[in-house]
């Protein structure tokens, strides 16, 4: 496979941004590639600037449930254009918006629109402590929750795979008020909260975590998080930026009927633009102002633009709920594959994660027993069969309804003559 393109425009890239990217896990230092640069993609393909045609199981790291180019949503997203791009005003799309999303999600009472997932969680636990007017909050190591100040302690995602266990140029005194806790282990959460009595404001969590690759709650784990935190009147958060539209149309707390305080929508909720969302219980969400004293603001928030590509996503997800069901299947065909191989595999419906250990991963701890070479051995067997995946241990594949049953099969067929 010839690349020349991508690395000249790589080599040009490194002179005005760091590593030349936007997004440190796009780099692929960890698997030992420079990136490639992408030229178009259409359905569950992805092309290349030296014209190589990849099957995409990244899709933009969870956005593209639908493939790339959905025509319908194409379509409506032109059509606004030209009605114009920003307003920073109001305007009917983000009512509609703001039903659909509720429709699906009904503990989201009240939400905000907003414009990445790192603002979304930013603005939720600020939102947590205003309400609640305590501090504190207790995340878990490995779960990713956006490069904010407070939450760059044990991030996973790219934090992880660059192996930089914290940030440079966050004051200490900006996670002080973090509290670690492990995932899936209920002790740790109980220790914190007994060590921090009327102290903690909420707890953050990915009710399926896919940051340090895919990681599942045991079962009763998000029980138990709903149950301490209604005990120690804090607030539970589900960051479901990636679940969100994913594990089902109503996301991890509709598969796994549990009911958060606060939840985080991103990724799938724009369709392929800027647009997250963070909402919950009414009386919290009315602490945000112009209502109440929480600060939390936006030029671009609520885009006409982003919305539209949001809504007509959402439509088509909701007309078509039975394809959820198509999509774990496909998955599950995948997964199938990598066990034949002798991989070890965690997977929820259509996000799964490859580990290249002996160990069950369940938490952070076990996930950093993967060997990464392994891993980057397995990367480039795919990418130079034609199968682009995350460059990373610690991502999932994204399999969308996009995905052909060829496409799949030949997936399976790459991954089963794979060796170490
Ligand atoms: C991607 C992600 C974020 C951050 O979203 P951005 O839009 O990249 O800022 C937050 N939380 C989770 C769980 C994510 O996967």
């Amino acid at each position: 496979m010839i690349t020349t393109n991508s690395e000249n425009l790589y080599n040009e890239a490194q002179k005005f941004m760091p590593g030349g990217v936007n997004s440190p896990v796009r780099a692929c230092r960890s698997v030992g590639r420079t990136p490639l640069f992408i030229d178009k993609a259409k359905g569950s393909y992805i092309y290349d600037v030296d014209g190589n045609k990849y099957i995409d199981y990244i899709c933009s790291w969870g956005p593209n449930i639908l493939g790339h180019c959905r025509e319908e949503v194409i379509n409506a997203v032109k059509a606004t254009c030209d009605k114009g791009l920003t307003f920073g005003a109001c305007h009917k799309g983000e009512i509609t918006l703001a039903k659909l999303i509720q429709k699906h999600f009904p503990s989201m009472e009240m939400l905000r629109l907003v414009n990445s997932g790192t603002e979304a969680v930013m603005s939720a636990i600020r939102a947590a402590r205003g309400y609640t007017g305590k501090d504190k909050i207790i995340k878990f190591e490995g779960c990713y929750h956006g490069h904010s100040d407070g939450l760059l302690v044990k991030g996973g995602s790219g934090l992880l795979t660059n192996s930089i266990p914290n940030s440079a140029g966050v004051p200490k005194g900006y996670t002080d008020t973090t509290l670690l806790a492990k995932y899936n282990d209920e002790n740790s959460v109980e220790e914190l909260f007994n060590a921090n009595k009327d102290e903690i404001a909420c707890v953050i969590v990915e009710p399926c975590a896919a940051n340090m690759g895919v990681v599942p709650p045991k079962e009763g784990f998000l029980q138990f998080l709903r149950d301490i935190t209604k005990k120690n009147n804090a607030l539970l958060i589900f960051d479901e930026v990636i679940t969100g539209f994913r594990l089902s149309i109503g996301g991890a707390q509709k598969y796994y009927n549990i009911t958060p305080d606060l939840t985080t929508l991103g990724k799938i909720v724009g369709g392929g633009m800027p647009l997250a969302v963070y909402g919950g219980k009414r009386e919290v969400m009315e602490c945000v102002a112009p209502l109440g004293s929480v600060y939390q603001a936006g030029t671009l928030s609520g885009n006409p633009v982003a919305v539209t590509s949001g809504i007509e996503t959402i439509k088509i997800l909701e007309s078509n709920v039975s394809q959820y069901d198509v999509l774990n299947e496909k998955s599950a065909k995948i997964e199938k594959a990598m066990k034949e191989s002798g991989l070890n595999v965690n997977r929820v419906g259509s996000i799964m994660t490859p580990f290249f250990t002996e160990k069950k991963v369940t938490d952070y701890d076990t996930a950093v027993t993967s060997n990464t070479k392994n891993f980057a051995k397995f990367f480039n067997h795919m990418q130079s069969n034609g199968i682009y995946s995350a460059p990373s241990q610690f991502e999932a594949m994204f399999v969308s309804m996009a995905h052909s049953d060829e496409d799949i099969d030949y997936t399976c067929d790459v991954i089963k003559s794979f060796k170490l």
